[in-house]
């Protein structure tokens, strides 16, 4: 394009947009609405589109902003690193922020996690854990081993190896020639319990883990993934003691277990890790998004100390695996800085002073609606899932389905300026993730807008 043409489109950001920016995961015919928003600004909670309109920021980015918009703090640690070294990669070297942010991870994961791998995404993160978990296995001789557990609904990132891992049809369903075949999907937690005094090792959700890794053979199985709570299928809480379960069948059958915190790391469930919140140490977690609050992108996986070691005094003794711009040195850098900023100011706390008034909101926001299903999460990360009526105990039709995922419900919680999630993974539900410096004032006011869009579902739910 030539400099003129793209002044000629300035004064039209949307046409730009629609013209030559190819969005991701959004139909062509959505892209292309007059509704499209293009946001130019953002404070605290709040951002700004380029027509001036204010929306709450519902869902911090993608589960990402994690200390808010417009953090001066963060942008300063980028410009001084950007001035002092703007890049050097970790392949043969190391940078000072490189090696920082790696001991502050150690420092602030469970257990002997000790050994911090950087990349630049969650899906990379997700593609290093899975080539880690094959290595090791190799170089300690156990050459058979190649598949890896993971579960229904689950959304571990869109590169070919880390979709493989994902269990979400629509993802998947076009790319299955492309990717490989050693991938099993077993049942999640979501609805699973056990009555009270019995252990969890009799949740349907464990004994489907050890079904499959009995039925592939446990020699030919490498990894067990899975996310602490998991977000595809909707905030989905794991019963007390199943995490614990899954520990001890990977170390039964000697599978490494691979905690997905791309999402539940860096304090969106009130910890550094969501492993930690439900007790227990993993031998890897990925991690993306939160742990720069997305001031720039940073990825990573954090394996368990003994595990590398193996690695690298067996025969083999490399980690086959890189990229250019792991441990970036800028991107280390705001790592290192929102880690301060999050210990400073005591996130972790504060979101977990703030849940139990952020669920009972929630709650009474269900009470007022209709609409509204279930309620599920835990600390800043929620999911309303929806029905045509609850007092009727009518679920929603086809037709009803269609036209809520189809794109009124993204309608309505745009017209009630909040910028949470519609989702249609497994059901009809939105996804809530703010900021986690979102105090009571905004807390309110954002339970009052997704009631606003609630009202709105409501009454197009009584009327068709
Ligand atoms: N794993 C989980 C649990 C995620 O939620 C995501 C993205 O949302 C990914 C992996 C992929 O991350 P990215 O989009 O940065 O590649």
């Amino acid at each position: 394009m030539t400099d003129q043409l793209l002044r000629d489109h300035q004064h039209d950001q949307k046409a730009a947009a629609q013209s030559h920016l190819m969005p991701h995961f959004t139909k062509g015919a959505a892209w292309q609405a007059e509704s499209l928003a293009v946001i130019d600004r953002g404070e605290g909670c709040y951002v700004w589109d380029t027509d001036g309109v204010e929306y709450l920021d519902g869902l911090a980015g993608l589960f990402c902003t994690n200390l808010g918009h417009g953090r001066s703090d963060l942008t300063a640690a980028a410009m001084k690193q950007m001035d002092r070294l703007a890049f050097y990669p970790t392949w043969g070297t190391a940078t000072p922020p490189a090696i920082q942010a790696a001991t502050m991870i150690a420092d602030r994961f469970p257990g002997d996690l000790d050994e911090v791998f950087f990349v630049s995404s969650g899906s990379e993160a997700v593609e290093s854990a899975l080539k880690f978990a094959r290595l090791y296995h190799v170089s300690q001789g156990d050459t058979e081993r190649y598949k890896v557990i993971s579960r229904n609904w689950a959304y571990h990132g869109t590169t070919l190896g880390a979709l493989s891992v994902t269990g979400i049809p629509k993802f998947r369903k076009h790319f299955e020639p492309m990717m490989w075949d050693g991938v099993r999907h077993v049942r999640n937690t979501y609805g699973d319990s056990v009555p009270e005094g019995t252990p969890a090792s009799e949740l349907e959700s464990v004994k489907a883990i050890e079904a499959m890794i009995l039925a592939e053979g446990p020699e030919t199985v490498a990894m067990i993934s899975a996310e602490p709570v998991q977000n595809g299928r909707g905030a989905v809480v794991p019963p007390v003691g199943y995490w614990q379960e899954v520990r001890k069948l990977a170390d039964k059958y000697g599978i490494l277990l691979h905690a997905d915190e791309v999402i539940n790391a860096f304090g969106r469930l009130g910890h550094w890790t969501g492993s930690e919140r439900f007790g227990v140490v993993p031998d890897m977690i990925t991690f993306a998004k939160g742990v720069t609050s997305a001031y720039l992108p940073l990825g990573g996986v954090t394996i368990r100390k003994p595990l590398v070691e193996a690695l690298w005094e067996s025969e083999m003794g490399v980690y086959m695996h890189g990229s250019t711009f792991g441990g970036h040195p800028v991107a280390t850098a705001v790592a290192c800085a929102n880690m301060q900023a999050m210990t400073d100011e005591d996130i972790n706390g504060h979101v977990l002073a703030h849940e139990d008034g952020f669920r009972a909101r929630l709650d009474s926001v269900m009470a007022a609606h209709d609409c509204v299903k279930e309620v599920r999460g835990m600390g800043y990360f929620y999911a309303i899932e929806l029905m045509a009526s609850r007092a009727k105990g009518r679920e929603l039709d086809e037709a009803q389905v269609a036209a809520l995922q189809g794109g009124l419900l993204g309608k309505f919680v745009r017209q009630a300026r909040v910028l949470i999630r519609p989702d249609d993974r497994g059901a009809t539900m939105l996804t809530i993730s703010p900021p986690l410096v979102a105090d009571n004032t905004v807390l309110d006011d954002l339970v009052e807008r997704v009631s606003n869009a609630l009202t709105m579902t409501d009454k197009y739910l009584t009327s068709h």
